[in-house]
């Protein structure tokens, strides 16, 4: 149905999407929250009515059963669904669309439960099955993934015949107070994080030790309004579909910032197995090691209350026009504290949270059409930017000196 929206997911993320689609009722004029218990689905539908007045309606849903969604997009309707639940139920949700022939969005890539590994390939496989249906799939359509793969595709636009180099950074200069706090789902961040890096230069993928290694690559990088910060080397997502959609580029790197804190609980986990994601036997039952340390560990959500700093994530990236090479830094700054004040949810939900509401207006507005799977940066980023700054994820672009090639 026109205007109808279905999130499944209701987790930090899940709360600035419902939150961002309950602002932009013209659009989403009936919106529908899904997740694997009512609580969290009530407690966000309780938070938009106080704030915005707006009723959206919650159901429970065991995404990783295709089925279950397809009887839950048969009652709903949607013209859309938002995936922000975790990137394990991301076939499901796909098969479900496809099903029902409903366009389907999510901000991560598939990743198997027993094996911390992500890539696109079980994704873009759908692209024959999503075509013959006549429906879109937007893939990685948060911040990074996301806004990243725009912010690369508009700078290509706007400035140069081909790109030769792009930097990610992404940079949390925020502080929540805690000891040890992943800013999103903690079994899917401490997944992404301990995993072996690689990044892409001329034409090969080039490995190097995990963050947590003292041989890892990582170096100061002065942040706008944030200053200067480690920024540690990192293997990103985005990287993959942005290899294969850049044509000519040369190298591609993404960093991240970390804290010797950070760092350090990282290390600890590894050393004691806690981060483990096999199956262990305690007391006759297994336990997977990381499921019981995301219990134990804060929920994402919980940090935004007093959560102070920002979040700095942007691209620097060197291309070529008409034989004359430059360099160009796009980025956004998001305030955690502001955020708060907006929709109740720090940076890191927020940035990852808002774009996949405007990338559902661009896909209900027919700005982005065209059946099969895409990721962000094959659509066009002007309108989506366009709108996501009004939405309260700005850009800026200043020009830059081209980072390093070799930074060790
Ligand atoms: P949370 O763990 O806070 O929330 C996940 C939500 O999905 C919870 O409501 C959870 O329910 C629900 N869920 C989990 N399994 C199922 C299932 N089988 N069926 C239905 N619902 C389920 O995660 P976040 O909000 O922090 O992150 C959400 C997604 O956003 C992740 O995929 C993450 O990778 C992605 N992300 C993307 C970013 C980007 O920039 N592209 C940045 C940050 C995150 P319950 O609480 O009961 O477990």
């Amino acid at each position: 149905m026109k205007g109808t929206v279905l999130i499944i997911g209701a987790g930090g993320v899940g709360h600035v999407t419902a939150c961002k689609c309950a602002m932009n009722k013209d659009v989403f004029k009936k919106i529908h929250l899904a997740s694997r218990s009512i609580a969290k689905p009530n407690a966000i539908k309780k938070y938009i009515n106080k704030r915005w007045k707006v009723d959206i309606q919650t159901h429970v849903v065991d995404a990783d059963k295709a089925k279950d969604v397809v009887a839950l997009i048969r009652k709903v309707k949607p013209e859309v669904v938002i995936n922000v639940a975790l990137p394990y139920q991301d076939l499901a949700i796909m098969d479900a669309c496809l099903e029902t022939k409903v366009h389907y969005i999510d901000t991560a890539n598939y990743e198997p439960k027993d094996e911390a590994h992500f890539e696109y390939s079980w994704q873009w496989a759908y692209q024959n099955r999503f075509k013959k249906a006549g429906i879109m799939a937007v893939l990685g359509a948060g911040f990074d993934p996301g806004v990243t793969n725009a912010y690369c595709a508009y700078i290509l636009k706007k400035y140069f015949d081909k790109v030769r180099f792009v930097d990610i950074l992404d940079a949390n200069a925020g502080s929540h107070g805690k000891s040890f706090a992943t800013n999103f789902n903690p079994e899917i961040n401490i997944r992404e994080v301990t995993q072996e890096v690689k990044h892409f230069n001329k034409g090969k993928w080039v490995k190097s030790p995990p963050i947590m290694d003292p041989k890892s690559v990582h170096f100061t990088f002065n942040y706008p309004v944030a200053g200067p910060r480690d920024s540690y080397m990192l293997y990103h997502e985005e990287m993959e579909s942005l290899a294969k959609n850049l044509p000519g580029l040369e190298r591609m790197r993404f960093w991240m910032t970390f804290g010797q804190n950070y760092l350090t609980h990282l290390r600890v986990m590894e050393s004691i197995g806690i981060s483990r994601i096999d199956p262990v036997m305690f007391e006759g039952r297994p336990v997977i090691p990381i499921q019981f340390l995301k219990a134990l560990l804060p929920d994402p959500a919980s940090l935004a209350t007093g959560y102070s700093g920002k979040a700095v994530i942007g691209c620097i990236i060197t291309g070529v026009k008409n034989g004359r090479e430059f360099t160009k830094y796009i980025y956004n700054v998001c305030d955690h504290a502001k955020c708060f004040r907006e929709v109740g949810s720090q940076a890191v939900s927020y940035t990852a949270g808002v774009p996949p509401v405007i990338a559902a207006m661009m896909v209900m507005k027919g700005i982005w059409k065209g059946a099969g799977v895409w990721n962000v940066e094959e659509l066009d980023p002007e309108p989506f930017l366009k709108l996501l700054a009004k939405n309260g994820l700005p850009f800026k672009i200043v020009n830059h000196k081209p980072l390093p090639a070799k930074i060790d």
